[in-house]
């Protein structure tokens, strides 16, 4: 069998972009499994709900935004580290940018080999690289909750933290006026998860349980399309779930009877492949995703950092 490209990287072809308001002054973008992004308005100001992966591409999400509203950005949050997340962040001109303290903590650890590790991994999402102008350091940082006054009647926008998940410092945005819950990579509607910097054992309980207990009528996860209604909703919280606990039963078992990496991969691609292999970038999460849970298993806490040596390591041991 001839060998897998590396990750995403022989993955070029644009994506659809579809822009959906979501309720009066709310807007989601998604494309295709590609990551998402959003933006509320507030009585004179938008508040915007991730960067993109660069100021190019973030332009290109800003003037589909232009058609809407040309308030100026005042906030722009971050839902995690991750450079396809954070490095357009120029583009906005925000007076702030907000995250969790972790995920600061995150970018000045780990932001450098990060841009290169995902680089690598998704070109596709790096339109025009070079006007990246530096890494994206928020000024502004919370660690449980930060609630947003949106002016006039609009309500507020809450920042919460609901624990370890798709990163140390993850959080989601919610409108408790709208009951519309922007989730960042906690949560993927049918697109495979990247759990690469992940804490499965967090993520797959109390901190799903912290994002359903929102009770949200309309969530916009990390990836793939808008689901709307409670039933929509719950259904995309417990497919992460899933794939979750998918990973920790099979990659768990191997490493209980002490079998190696390479059997926890093979058992956990196994298991998941018919539920889950037709989702975007499920070839390209897995063997990072596998490594870090096996990481997990062995007692790291937390995560080693993946640079563009560790990726090829890890893809060539296992994606082969
Ligand atoms: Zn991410």
């Amino acid at each position: 069998m001839a060998k897998k490209p590396f990750a995403s990287s022989a993955d070029l072809g644009e994506k659809v972009e579809t822009l959906e308001v979501l309720a009066e002054g709310v807007y989601a973008l998604t494309a295709e499994g590609d990551p998402n992004v959003c933006a509320v308005e507030g009585e004179d100001f938008i508040v915007a709900f991730e960067a993109r992966a660069t100021p190019k591409a973030a332009n290109d999400w800003l003037e589909q935004l232009r058609e809407h509203t040309d308030k100026p950005v005042k906030y722009l949050v971050l839902s995690h580290y991750h450079a396809v997340r954070v490095l357009g962040a120029s583009a906005y001109n925000a007076e702030s940018i907000i995250a969790h303290e972790k995920t600061k903590f995150l970018i000045e650890e780990r932001g450098m080999q990060d841009w290169a590790s995902e680089f690598g991994r998704m070109p596709r999402l790096f339109r025009e690289p070079d006007g990246i102008p530096g890494l994206t350091h928020p000024d502004i940082v919370f660690n449980d909750r930060l609630e947003i006054p949106l002016g006039g009647d609009r309500g507020s926008l809450v920042l919460q933290y609901c624990g370890r998940g798709h990163t140390a410092g993850d959080i989601v945005a919610w409108l408790p006026k709208q009951k519309i819950l922007f989730a960042g990579d906690l949560v993927e509607a049918a697109a495979a998860l990247y759990t690469g910097d992940a804490f499965h054992f967090d993520w797959a309980s109390e901190t799903l349980d912290n994002v359903k207990a929102f009770e949200a009528e309309v969530l916009v996860g990390g990836r793939g399309a808008v689901a709307h209604g409670r039933e929509a909703v719950d259904a995309a919280i417990e497919q992460t779930r899933g794939f979750l606990n998918g990973m920790i039963e099979k990659v768990g078992e191997v490493h209980k009877r002490g079998g190696t990496l390479k059997e926890a991969f093979e058992a956990t691609h196994e298991h998941l492949e018919p539920k889950f292999g037709m989702w975007p970038i499920f070839e390209h999460c897995l063997p990072f995703d596998v490594q870090r849970l096996w990481d997990e298993f062995e007692g790291t806490d937390w995560p080693r950092i993946w640079t563009d040596e560790r990726d090829q390591e890890v893809w060539d041991q296992l994606q082969d």
